[in-house]
């Protein structure tokens, strides 16, 4: 199914690294949304190295550690030199609840890269810091994940969360290059784009940009979203009526958004879940078709109002919204 165009790499932000446009979002390797089996995994996994994806996402709280242990499982049988991908962890989240302490985020790190099979992480990211003390982020999580990264055992730090204001509080209070990455989710897709304000501030602060969730977290898709997911009933039934409308032109709503997320390039990459082969199949082809025919305008405008009366609505999120 591969045409003869490449998926994109983009550069993130000053780190050097540069990263495949459709990112590996490894959530569902912890069958957040539904089991997935190891061979499935694997093959995943497999398929998306093979086609051009480099950036493998995931994090301890992912399945309560199951996601970094299938990710581990499955890079470890692509059997190629560890440069030629990028892992990102995360840390301050479990199973068990918030913990940004130093003491143990620096733990963290060593289960993380045992659970992962690796003696580094590219880029190691406090997980959703809204749930904790931005204070304490700045003035002790953060001087701890850079004594991680004098180890060697992180290459790049960044942050991640919901609330678009954490991400200037922090930015604001550390010194320039201390964050090297930013990871925002469900804020760059076509019901909700507000991350697009920040874009500006972000690139000011030369900080790499990671978008994830195009589809939402399954609010885009036709099966439709999890049990669990926090959208308010309107929100969801909004997206499932322009799932179906799709559908009935023959059209793959999934494909619409993520097309929307790939279309900005200041955001390096867009992260997006994925458990089977056909997915990876789906979400590469509708790259390289962004790249060689272009989007589908006239769908994605009816698409676009239909969601209007939901545009940037937004669930709760966190101890403090900034
Ligand atoms: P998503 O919007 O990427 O949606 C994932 C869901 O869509 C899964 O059920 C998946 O199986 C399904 N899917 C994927 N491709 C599809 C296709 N072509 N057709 C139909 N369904 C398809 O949401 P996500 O997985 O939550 O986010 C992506 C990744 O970003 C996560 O796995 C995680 O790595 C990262 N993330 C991080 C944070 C954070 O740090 N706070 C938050 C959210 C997501």
């Amino acid at each position: 199914m591969m045409a003869a165009t490449p998926l994109e790499h983009r550069p993130l932000g000053n780190t050097g690294l540069k990263l495949s446009c459709v990112g590996f979002g490894a959530s569902p390797l912890g069958n957040v949304f539904g089991v997935v089996s190891e061979s499935d995994a694997i093959a995943t996994v497999r398929r998306a190295f093979s086609l051009g994806i480099n950036f493998f996402d995931t994090s301890p709280y992912y399945g309560a550690t199951l996601s970094e242990k299938m990710l581990g499982k499955a890079l470890k049988a692509l059997g190629v030199p560890r440069n030629e991908y990028i892992v990102s962890t995360k840390c301050g989240r479990y199973k068990e609840g918030f913990d940004f302490s130093a003491e143990r985020v620096t733990r963290s790190i060593d289960e993380s890269l045992e659970r992962l099979q690796l003696d580094y992480v590219d880029i190691l990211q406090c997980h959703d810091i809204e749930f904790g003390s931005l204070d304490q982020i700045v003035t002790e999580t953060i001087p701890a994940l850079l004594k991680l990264k004098e180890a060697g055992k992180v290459k790049f730090i960044g942050i991640t969360g919901l609330p678009l204001g954490i991400f200037s509080y922090v930015l604001d209070r550390v010194p320039p290059g201390t964050v090297d990455v930013i990871l925002s989710y469900c804020h760059y897709g076509i019901n909700d784009s507000t991350l697009e304000d920040l874009l500006p501030y972000l690139k000011s602060k030369g900080v790499g940009i990671i978008s994830a969730s195009p589809l939402a977290m399954g609010l885009l898709t036709e099966s439709g979203p999890p049990e669990w997911h926090p959208a308010p009933p309107e929100l969801k039934a909004a997206c499932q009526a322009a799932a179906a409308y799709c559908k009935e032109k023959g059209k793959n709503v999934s494909k619409l958004a993520m097309q929307y997320s790939l279309s900005n390039k200041d955001i390096s990459t867009i992260l997006v879940g994925m458990n089977s082969v056909k997915q990876v199949d789906e979400n590469v082809a509708a790259a390289i078709e962004l790249a060689t025919v272009g989007k589908d305008e006239k769908t994605l405008s009816e698409i676009e109002g239909i969601l209007k009366p939901v545009k940037n609505q937004i669930w709760p999120s966190g101890i403090q919204q900034s």
